[in-house]
């Protein structure tokens, strides 16, 4: 039991909350109706989401920022990452930083938390409310393409939506598949794969989660009724998946802005003139709170394009905040709708 003066205490307090204690205080299960509703206010105009933006240190490191304020929650911030390529980071994650997280109340700065750890949660849990969304209702199979930080939760959160365990996987470099695997695959079937390919052809729901430029995946690799989650592409260069698949499918987004500017693949379609950005059928959110219809059939292919979005980790490090303080969360302040314009600087290339 906390007493008053301990609260007051509390209150006044930054904490600092890294990459094991997040594991602790929010699971994926926990993030999931967070980030939904975050999702919902993305696309009802209620929070303040200009476009994320980066600063280029070399030819191969950036700086990448991500500020946003999410009223339902009260509060704001700002996640700060270190983008560097596989080459320069070694084993370190591909999305190393903190976000910063404020009061809307009164702007105190309430906590710092471990940006690669949250990343890694939402965005799997942001994969798994789209799935739960758009994949056809008796979907069991899943397949992960491409093992690196991002599997092992996409892994988590989809146990929880798909009630069979039969996973099909595939990497780049088959000892990480294999060493995945026996990390992984005790209390479930894990399938390794020899392509891209083999792995989604009996798979009712795939996750793209690879750092791959040019597509590993073309239109005829997949069957009528699948649902694809494209994860791994979240920067405006990157292709998991060729035009002829996105022109197939039924094409969902975490936000409109950001796909037409930065989604790879839609951008490649649309340049090469396969469609339009009016191909976009809409925002998750906008499924969520039933303005858009999902999946129409059993034998339309769906796509959820995650490009990654500051809400998500607002609406987590809101979570992880108020289960460290030992607090309920804070009761939002009155809802503000405003439409803020991008900054003028270059597009934000990673999620
Ligand atoms: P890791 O560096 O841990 O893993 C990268 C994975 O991509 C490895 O499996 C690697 O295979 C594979 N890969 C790299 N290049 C290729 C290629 N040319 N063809 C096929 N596979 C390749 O990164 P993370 O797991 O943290 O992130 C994966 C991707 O997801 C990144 O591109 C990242 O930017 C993106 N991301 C997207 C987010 C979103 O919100 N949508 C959030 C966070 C990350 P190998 O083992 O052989 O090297």
């Amino acid at each position: 039991m906390i007493r008053d003066e301990d609260r007051q205490q509390l209150r006044s307090t930054m904490f600092l909350i890294g990459a094991e204690e997040l594991g602790g205080l929010v699971t994926i299960e926990a993030a999931m109706p967070a980030i939904e509703q975050a999702m919902r206010d993305l696309s009802q105009d209620e929070c303040i989401a200009p476009q994320r933006w980066t600063m280029a240190l070399d030819r191969t490191a950036k700086m990448g920022f991500m500020p946003g304020a999410l009223p339902s929650v009260g509060q704001f911030g700002i996640k700060v990452l270190s983008l560097f390529d596989a080459s320069s980071r070694g084993d370190l994650p591909s999305h190393q930083g903190v976000m910063l997280l404020f009061d809307m109340k009164d702007g105190r700065p309430l906590c710092a938390l471990d940006a690669a750890a949250l990343t890694s949660l939402r965005t799997a849990a942001a994969t798994a409310i789209a799935t739960r969304a758009l994949a056809r209702p008796d979907s069991e199979t899943l397949a992960i393409i491409g093992c690196g930080d991002l599997a092992q939760p996409h892994l988590a959160a989809m146990k929880s939506i798909l009630p069979r365990r039969r996973v099909f996987i595939w990497n780049r470099t088959r000892e990480r598949a294999e060493l995945f695997a026996e990390h992984h695959g005790k209390d479930m079937d894990l399938i390794l794969c020899d392509t891209p390919a083999d792995a989604v052809r009996d798979a009712d729901v795939v996750c793209t989660l690879t750092s791959a430029r040019t597509p590993i995946l073309s239109g005829e690799d997949f069957r009528p009724g699948q649902h694809i989650n494209l994860v791994g592409s979240s920067v405006a260069e990157a292709r998991e998946v060729d035009g002829a698949t996105i022109a197939r499918s039924r094409y969902f987004v975490d936000s409109r802005s950001h796909a037409i500017s930065q989604a790879g693949e839609l951008r490649d379609a649309i340049e090469r003139g396969l469609l339009g950005e009016d191909h976009i059928s809409g925002e998750i959110g906008e499924v969520l709170t039933g303005r858009v219809t999902g999946r129409q059939n059993a034998e339309e292919t769906t796509i959820y394009k995650s490009l990654g979005h500051v809400v998500q980790d607002l609406a987590v490090a809101n979570l992880a905040y108020t289960a460290a303080i030992g607090l309920p969360a804070m009761p939002p302040p009155q809802t503000v709708r405003r439409t803020v314009p991008p900054p003028r600087s270059e597009p934000f290339v990673a999620g």
